[in-house]
């Protein structure tokens, strides 16, 4: 039996226990990093330097786009990357990241819609 197998099987017959375990490292600075960081790759990003963009990401105190700051739940701050290359760009407040990807999506739409104002 391998390590992978070993854990399954530890975890299922030791399921409160396993809950109970992930619970509380979830709360930790660690478990935090590492569902931010898995959220934003199962969205698509794709990078070498992780770490750095977390570092950015929790520094971050206002939108890099209209400046706007963040409020203190860390909701509304977004990591904007491109949804073709899965290349990071900025941190971005929830308008600006939006607003990004409809960009992204129908560039001349925006731009007709900026012509009709
Ligand atoms: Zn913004």
């Amino acid at each position: 039996m391998d390590r992978r197998e070993y854990e399954k099987k530890w975890r299922d017959n030791n399921k409160e226990k396993s809950a109970a375990y992930f619970k509380k490292y979830a709360q930790t600075p660690k478990g935090i990093k590492s569902k931010r960081i898995n959220n934003w790759k199962r969205t698509g990003l794709i990078t070498d330097d992780i770490d750095k963009i977390y570092e950015r990401y929790m520094n971050s105190t206002n939108c890099e786009c209209c400046g706007k700051e963040y409020n203190s739940s860390q909701r509304d701050k977004h990591m904007d990357h491109c949804h073709k290359t899965g290349k990071f760009r900025n941190i971005l407040c929830r308008n600006c990241n939006q607003l990004r990807g409809h960009i992204d999506k129908d560039y001349k739409l925006i731009m007709k819609l900026i012509t009709m104002c």
